[in-house]
This record gives structure tokens, sequence and C-alpha cells, in this order.
């Protein structure tokens, strides 16, 4: 991931955490706001402020990934945000409860948002403040409510190195070990990544997801690899 990490700009800094910015971002940014299509908004500005909006989202994910994982002792000191979403470099220590709260907490900043924005959304309504704004930004926030589920669902799914992956990785360290418990989620995470990878080709043509099936499986890949290997663990995969 070092190649990875260099080709990103550094943003801002908050809690000790930095937070960076892959080159490629900038031009999936272009790319969607070119091809936003049949809007629901009333002008661009509020495709970009959606656009804006999905990128808060997952950053507070990465948040919650970064700041648990200091809590159980580990280390967490950069974020990068690319077009697949973001990645905590994390070290979390090498036991299955603090790996657990590490990964548990990025997806629980999701479950949370699950309440605080139709709540924000409840409360714009019932002010009467809703009547006095642009229909955007009702809009906007109906949006956001569906890309948050969106990307809950997809991010807990059990494919390792998604959340759900990982978590379900943790919760077999428990019982089969830091090893045996990777093999077995990198397993799994190989074929759902070419499930994945043969859903999107034959469903969509969807370049997008073949690129996220192929990343998906070749972090399983390595992952299978250290697993199998009698050398020491290297430090924590990222987490995404
Ligand atoms: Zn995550």
């Amino acid at each position: 991931m070092q190649p990875f990490f260099r080709q990103s700009l550094p943003l801002f800094r908050i809690r000790g955490i930095n937070v960076r910015i892959h080159w490629t971002w900038f031009l999936w940014a272009w790319f969607r706001l070119a091809n936003r299509g049949e809007g629901v908004y009333s002008s661009i500005t509020w495709n970009i402020a959606e656009f804006l909006g999905l990128f808060l989202i997952i950053l507070m994910h990465e948040f919650g990934h970064a700041l648990a994982t200091r809590q159980v002792g580990g280390q967490a000191e950069n974020i990068v945000l690319w077009p697949f979403g973001g990645i905590a470099f994390v070290d979390a220590p090498p036991r299955a409860a603090a790996q657990l709260w590490g990964i548990a907490a990025g997806p629980l900043v999701n479950v949370a948002l699950l309440v605080v924005l139709p709540g924000l959304r409840g409360l714009l309504f019932d002010s009467g403040l809703a009547d006095r704004m642009p229909l955007d930004v009702p809009v906007l926030l109906s949006q956001l409510i569906f890309i948050n589920k969106v990307i809950l669902i997809f991010n807990i799914l059990p494919v390792y190195p998604l959340d759900g992956g990982q978590i379900l990785r943790s919760l077999m360290w428990f019982g089969l070990g830091e090893r045996r418990s990777l093999a077995v989620a990198s397993a799994i995470g190989l074929v759902g990544a070419a499930g994945l990878g043969a859903y999107a080709y034959w469903r969509f043509q969807s370049f997008y997801t073949l690129f996220m099936a192929y990343f998906l499986g070749t972090q399983s890949w390595r992952a299978w690899q250290f697993a199998r290997r009698p050398a020491p663990m290297p430090p924590d995969e990222p987490m995404v």
C-alpha cells in the first residue's frame, strides 16, 4: 500500500489523524459529475453537495475505525479517500477483541447515521424550516439517507477485506486463533470477490464494480498467503 499512500495529497489533520486524498478521487469526482444524468436536483451545486456528503459519511466511518483502534491501544495515523471509499491505515493490537472493536466501530458509525440523518430531516420538517429552504435540501438529506444504507449493507457483506469479512474473521479468531481465522476469512473473501466480479460483468458490465472485485480479490489473496506462511504475521491490513 506504500505507493498508493505516496500518490495521495494531504488535506487536513484532526486529533492527530492525517486525512489524505488519492489523485484518482478528483478524476472520479469529475466523471461522476459529468455523467450525473437526469438528476433530482435543480442545479449541479446540489450534486456536488451530495458527492461531498457521501465522502463525509465515508470519512466519519474511517474515523470510527481510527479512534476505536486507538482506544484499544493501537496506532492510527492516516486515512486516505479514493474512488472506492476510504482506507484507514490502522495497527490494532493482535488480540481478537481489540481487532473486533477497531473494525466494528466503522459500520457502527453508519448504524448511528441511520438514526441521525432521518432525525435531521424530521427536525427540518417539524420546525417548518423545510418550507423556507430550497426543495433541494430535504432531497439531499433523503439521498444521503439512502447512500448511507447502501454503504452499510455493502460494507457488512462477509467478504474479506470488507468490514463484514473482517468482523467475521475477528469473531473466528476467538476460536480458531489469528492465522486460521485469517485463512478461512480470506478464502471466503476470494470466493466472494470472484462472485461479485462475475455478477458485475454479467449483470451490469460495470467497470467500477469489476475493479472493486479485483481489489477485494487481491487483498484476500495476500491475506491467504500470509495466513499460510510459517513466518510471523505482518502488521494489519488496512481497513476499508
Ligand atoms: Zn470500514
